[in-house]
């Protein structure tokens, strides 16, 4: 199923208000709230809908991140990029339902799991042009013994009998100015509203267990060193029907040994020869999809930079690719044979081609400041 846009799902467009959005979010999560359609199985897909557009939407980091990447995903479902900590069901009933809103349930209410990080190291290229990685991920999951409600397989969590099943305890105080009534959580069932008699062996009656996972990363080309890729879903499990947590990938970029990266341009430094700038050459360059040529025309100078137009990196999202700048530094021989240095002191008395010589055509700087000054 391709999912919808998260503008759409908020009837929003795409330059809308951080308000107007909270107003749709508000009317919408009231109108599919699944304690005002109880059983409505439609109604709970798309009060989940608009709460994950919500999430995102209502994160100026995330929204950017959507409105550049759109659903990219890792997975296919998650966004890219973007962390942090959003708030899952919990904070959402909260905010906008004032926790009275589900009535004695509120302790009961589902709960979003816990998101998890994991880092991964990537190639210079791995990164330019994607990859598909194996990652391992400990977390955990929910007891496949007992399903997660934490009771031996057979029997089954018990009623608990001091708070009937709400999870809260009134407590009546009569005292000098009146009478006051408390709610606390049941401290039996610590507002569970069910007691476990004979917890599962594979969990203790957590529910739960500690699993390393081996997960499938498709990373987009075009990642940078501190990009993040999200799994939806790939966190741990969330508590009473709530959705599990996110994993989130975090992207390191080894250094190349020849390139550097600076967003989407890569840069590089080619040594020639004096007499390559000197006459014009063609030379190799290596370049993320092999060797090309350059020419060098007569006459360059050290430091002169060459453009290789998309040679660079692939953007994200398949929008074109950056260049390659090169370089040329000139390299002054450290070591020259008698013979040699014999021609380079003919040349610089034949004018040098610079401005250091001592030919005709050269006055030396010492010359210069002598004519300058009429001595
Ligand atoms: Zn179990
Ligand atoms: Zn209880």
């Amino acid at each position: 199923m391709s999912k919808r846009d998260y503008y759409e799902v908020l009837g929003m467009e795409k330059n809308a208000g951080a308000d107007d959005i909270k107003k749709a979010y508000r009317r919408l999560a009231k109108k599919y709230h699944p304690d005002v359609n109880p059983g409505d199985k439609q109604a709970e897909q798309k009060f989940k809908e608009i709460n994950e557009a919500y999430e995102v939407l209502s994160d100026d980091t995330r929204r950017k991140q959507y409105d550049t990447f759109g659903h990219t995903a890792a997975n296919g479902q998650g966004g890219f990029g973007g962390y942090g900590d959003f708030g899952g069901f919990g904070d959402i009933f909260e905010t906008f339902f004032g926790g009275g809103f589900s009535g004695g349930r509120a302790a009961r209410r589902p709960a979003k799991g816990n998101d998890i990080r994991a880092d991964i190291e990537l190639e210079f290229e791995e990164a330019a042009f994607g990859v598909t990685k194996e990652i391992k991920v400990r977390r955990q999951e929910k007891c496949t013994v007992c399903d997660g409600t934490g009771a031996k397989p057979g029997t089954s969590a018990k009623t608990c009998d001091k708070c009937g099943g709400t999870g809260q305890v009134r407590y009546r105080q009569n005292t000098a100015l009146g009478r006051f009534e408390t709610v606390r959580t049941c401290d039996r069932c610590h507002g569970e509203g069910t007691i476990v008699e004979q917890p599962c062996d594979g969990c203790g009656g957590t529910g739960r267990t500690l699993k390393t996972r081996t997960i499938t990363i498709k990373v987009p080309a075009g990642v940078d060193n501190g990009s993040v890729v999200s799994l939806r879903g790939e966190g741990e499990p969330g508590e009473r029907g709530g959705p599990s947590g996110d994993l989130y990938v975090y992207i390191r970029v080894r250094p190349h040994k020849v390139f550097r990266r600076e967003n989407e341009n890569v840069y590089c430094d080619i040594p020639i020869s004096f007499a390559q700038a000197a006459l014009g050459d063609e030379i190799t360059v290596p370049t993320l999809d092999g060797k090309v040529k350059q020419t060098i025309p007569e006459g360059t100078q050290s430091g002169t930079v060459f453009r290789l137009r998309g040679k660079g990196i692939p953007r994200l999202n398949n929008r074109g690719r950056g260049d390659q700048y090169v370089k040329v530094v000139v390299e002054v021989p450290r070591k020259l044979s008698a013979e040699q240095k014999e021609l380079l002191r003919k040349f610089d008395e034949l004018g040098g081609g610079g401005t250091g010589g001592t030919g005709p055509g050269n006055k030396s700087i010492i010359d210069k400041v002598k004519d300058a000054f009429g001595v």
